[in-house]
């Protein structure tokens, strides 16, 4: 269940479940996961995004099997303790698998409790969350939490929706959005995501044999996985070859300019144009130093990458 959390955090059931199975077949066991190499289990998310949840995941793996002797951690408290596990997860677990009263609180239960309650705080304040706790720990089952939880988050998704069916609702004669008629101002969430467009412009280059490709350091989303070196900022053409240049040390031929890819990211917006340079084998091996290792097709294929980066090498024949 721990796995399916993590996947379904930030992702449809749809989308998640074909991974959760590949995982399972991959690792199917706690102690096969923490053995595993990290770029296999970051190959093995590539196109999930939030990779931080894989790193986790794997770190996690490992303190379990290693630390904890491969024994799950069966209270709330010490799941949250977890690295990769919030409030909502630790809560899922806890009530699900270990029967523990602990009201799980997620976007659907924020909406279905705000309504009914009539509560009007802020959601994407992090202490609005403890007061959605409160009030549902007095209304969790003892007998079976993890079902009480489940069937919250199945009505905020089925019934309390954010067009809801109150007319079908059987929570409709004590419910005070409905009295009041506040259906449409709860929840409350003031905050709104600013998107942050980048412009990115890759550098692709190879010899005919090998692509030279840098691993990202832990600085961002991306941390651990594969790309090109790159220049950011939405610059003239000449500006990006002056770049080049004087990187390269040397005169260059553009072989390809890609089109513009576009790739959502939560916070981000990210335009990417992918400028393809050959040169000769000796060139290649002086430009490592900067634009990474060389590494072949094949190798390519199972190098853990970013989505964007898995569009561009399929635009240009590479199925990876
Ligand atoms: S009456 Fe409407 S708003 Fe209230 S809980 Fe039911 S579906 Fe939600």
């Amino acid at each position: 269940m721990w796995l399916s959390e993590i996947i379904l955090q930030q992702t449809r059931v749809d989308q998640g479940l074909p991974y959760y199975l590949k995982f399972i077949e991959t690792y199917p066991t706690i102690e096969e996961l923490s053995n595993a190499r990290e770029n296999d289990v970051l190959r093995l998310w590539q196109g999930l995004g939030y990779y931080s949840r894989a790193r986790n995941l794997h770190f996690t793996a490992k303190y379990v099997a290693k630390t904890l002797g491969g024994t799950f951690p069966s209270t709330y408290k010490d799941i949250l303790n977890l690295k990769g596990v919030g409030p909502y997860t630790a809560a899922a677990i806890a009530s699900i698998c270990f029967d523990e009263p602990r009201p799980v609180v997620d976007g659907n239960v924020f909406r279905f409790a705000s309504r009914y309650f009539g509560i009007d705080e802020d959601i994407s304040k992090q202490k609005t969350r403890s007061t959605f706790e409160q009030v549902l720990s007095k209304y969790i089952s003892r007998k079976d939490p993890g079902m009480f939880n489940q069937a919250m988050m199945e009505f905020g998704s089925t019934i309390c929706t954010p067009s809801p069916l109150c007319s079908e609702c059987i929570f409709n004669h004590d419910c005070i959005a409905r009295r009041k008629g506040l259906q449409n101002q709860l929840p409350v969430k003031a905050k709104k995501t600013k998107v942050r467009e980048r412009f990115l412009n890759y550098l692709v280059l190879h010899d005919g044999l090998n692509f030279l490709m840098r691993q990202r350091d832990s600085s961002d989303v991306w941390a651990h996985l594969f790309d090109f070196k790159m220049i950011e900022g939405k610059l003239d053409r000449e500006i990006i070859f002056d770049k080049i240049r004087e990187l390269l040390n040397h005169e260059f031929l553009i072989e390809e300019e890609s089109r513009e890819f576009q790739h959502l990211l939560s916070h981000q917006k990210i335009k990417a144009i992918f400028y393809k340079i050959k040169l000769n084998p000796q060139q290649i091996k002086s430009a490592k130093s900067v634009f990474g290792e060389p590494y072949s097709v094949e190798e390519i294929v199972n190098l853990p990458k970013p989505k964007l980066i898995v569009n561009y090498l399929e635009q240009i024949g590479i199925k990876s």
